[in-house]
């Protein structure tokens, strides 16, 4: 099966045997995907959803085939809120997550996003703009109950999982899960298909080289963070984006650029690029922002209202109406 013709539909779909995705189209901004590994009278949640709504629709989704295998441990592949927000409906389920994700769980608290989103100025329209589709009222994020550090071995009901830690590059401690016998891994994520990624840690060589451990795994289905189901080579795809803005912001660095100059620079070569296609192409300002800090400990960092701003900026959007 060519898992590239896997209908990207919002639901439920099986991948291989006893494994399953959750997805939800478009994975633009918080419309992430999750999985499911189903073993011998226990299954394997990898990721909840943004919020409490979508988090349950997805278990009552997944119902049939949890009935029979009860969610016994839940993967947070990092501390994302569309990976983890949900966890508090996971039931008394083993939540298990990289030390490094686990420190950052409280880092973007839901009070936090309710609060911008609240606001009757224009922040409050720049992230209702983001995120206005989601519910963050009444989350009480549930943090990782075993952690771990490089790789760890679990036992499915009888289907063995590796989850291997391959941070810090979109977050500080992002995991992918293999499912060896199934050939399948399920990337958090360090995956975006059809959508642009987003380092907020970074290095983007460090990201870079999730991929090529991904590519070497050689698995046949590849289950993104965000977007349609794919294989290997739409791993390649997200590589060379992140190889090629990461040479291109080191070049504008060393000519003495500022970040957002170089951002707003390489940016406006995308429309050539072969990531034409791809959306929340604005992005770039994040990666280039997050490249500059890497290449220079003294880069004063931008924060996160900026961050979201130039994201707009770059992808044209008109200016707030207050
Ligand atoms: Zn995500």
């Amino acid at each position: 099966m060519d898992p590239r013709s896997i209908p990207y539909e919002t639901g439920r779909q099986q991948v291989a045997d006893g494994c399953h995705a959750w997805l939800q189209p478009s994975g633009g901004w918080g419309w992430s995907n999750a999985g499911l590994v189903v073993g011998d009278g226990v299954s394997l949640l990898v990721d909840t959803l943004f919020d409490l709504r979508l988090t349950q629709a997805m278990l009552d989704g997944l119902a049939p085939l949890t009935e029979a295998a009860p969610i016994a441990t839940l993967v947070n592949t990092h501390a994302n809120g569309d990976h983890c927000y949900g966890n508090e409906l996971v039931g008394r389920a083993e939540i298990v997550a990289s030390a490094a994700t686990a420190e950052e769980i409280d880092d973007v608290p839901p009070a936090m996003m309710s609060a911008l989103m609240a606001d009757d100025g224009p922040v409050g329209d720049l992230f209702r703009r983001f995120f206005g589709e989601f519910d963050f009222a009444g989350i009480t994020v549930t943090a990782p109950t075993r952690t771990f550090s490089d790789r760890l071995g679990l036992d499915v009901g009888g289907t063995a999982v590796e989850l291997i830690e391959v941070g810090p590059a979109h977050t500080r401690g992002d995991t992918i899960v293999v499912v060896p016998d199934a050939g399948v891994v399920f990337t958090g994520d360090i995956c975006f298909i059809e959508g642009t990624p987003i380092a907020w840690a970074g290095p983007l060589s460090g990201w870079v080289d999730a991929c090529d451990l991904i590519i070497d795994a050689a698995p046949a289905v590849v289950v993104p963070g965000h977007g349609p189901v794919t294989d290997t080579d739409g791993v390649r795809r997200v590589r060379e984006y992140l190889a090629w803005v990461d040479g291109e912001a080191r070049a504008r660095h060393d000519q003495g650029m500022t970040a957002e100059e170089a951002a707003r620079d390489i940016a406006s070569e995308l429309a050539t690029s072969p990531f034409s296609a791809w959306a929340e192409g604005g992005r770039m300002a994040v990666n280039v922002e997050t490249a500059f800090r890497h290449l220079d400990p003294g880069h004063e960092p931008a924060d996160v209202i900026t961050l979201f701003s130039r994201m707009a900026d770059l992808e044209g959007w008109a200016p707030s109406p207050s």
